[in-house]
């Protein structure tokens, strides 16, 4: 798939107004700051594809982009804010997880972690919901190039040790998009749940 085609489609408020439940897509979630815009943007080789520039606490919408042959790319607001209310927290939870048991067209989900400080409590409790709903996890150890190559290995199979534990398909990976690594292996995981 030509990743480089995708181009933006809408931005929605909430997971119903999202695009009709037809097709196939994959969505990305991370904390804010996890490196996700820089993620899509080294995805689809634009520089200003997902804006990576945000106020940490604002209202954030749910970007949609498409590639030219229809694989919708879903980049899901950034979790985390130490300053979000916990009614706004509770009503983020609630419709993620609504949106990851009801979605058809969803055949995937891309988790975000800085390298330096993978898996944390909001990132666990997600990828236990993918699991729970039978969501495969592609888990992206972002910022790689921050580590040195020996401690970027350890780091990567602590990660893949950890992951066993969520007892579901989770596979972990490092990615930079500074350095350009691991670009391959997360364009391999989206056309194979693209493309079935
Ligand atoms: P988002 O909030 O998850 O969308 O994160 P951004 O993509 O906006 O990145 C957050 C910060 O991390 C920015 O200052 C980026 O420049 C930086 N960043 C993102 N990706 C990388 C990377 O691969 N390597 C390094 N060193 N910094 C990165």
């Amino acid at each position: 798939i030509n990743y480089q085609t995708a181009t933006f489609i809408t931005s929605a408020p909430n997971i119903r107004k999202l695009p009709e439940d037809s097709g196939i897509e994959i969505a990305f979630a991370g904390r804010s700051n996890a490196g996700k815009s820089s993620a899509l943007n080294t995805l689809t080789r634009q520089r200003n594809l997902a804006r990576t520039s945000k106020t940490p606490g604002r209202t954030q919408l749910i970007n949609v982009f498409e590639t030219a042959t229809g694989q919708r790319l879903i980049d899901l607001p950034g979790y985390g804010f130490a300053k979000v209310p916990m009614e706004v927290k509770e009503q983020w939870q609630r419709s993620l997880s609504e949106y990851l048991e009801k979605r058809k067209s969803l055949k995937g989900l891309v988790v975000l972690m800085d390298i330096r400080h993978p898996f944390r409590e909001t990132d666990q409790e997600l990828i236990y919901w993918a699991v729970d709903c039978d969501i495969p996890v592609l888990a992206l150890l972002t910022k790689a190039d921050k580590l040195k190559q020996g401690a970027r290995k350890s780091t990567l199979l602590k990660a893949r040790q950890a992951a066993i534990a969520f007892n579901g398909d989770v596979q972990v990976e490092v990615f930079s998009s500074l350095k350009k690594f691991g670009i391959d292996q997360l364009e391999q995981k989206l056309d194979q749940w693209f493309l079935g």
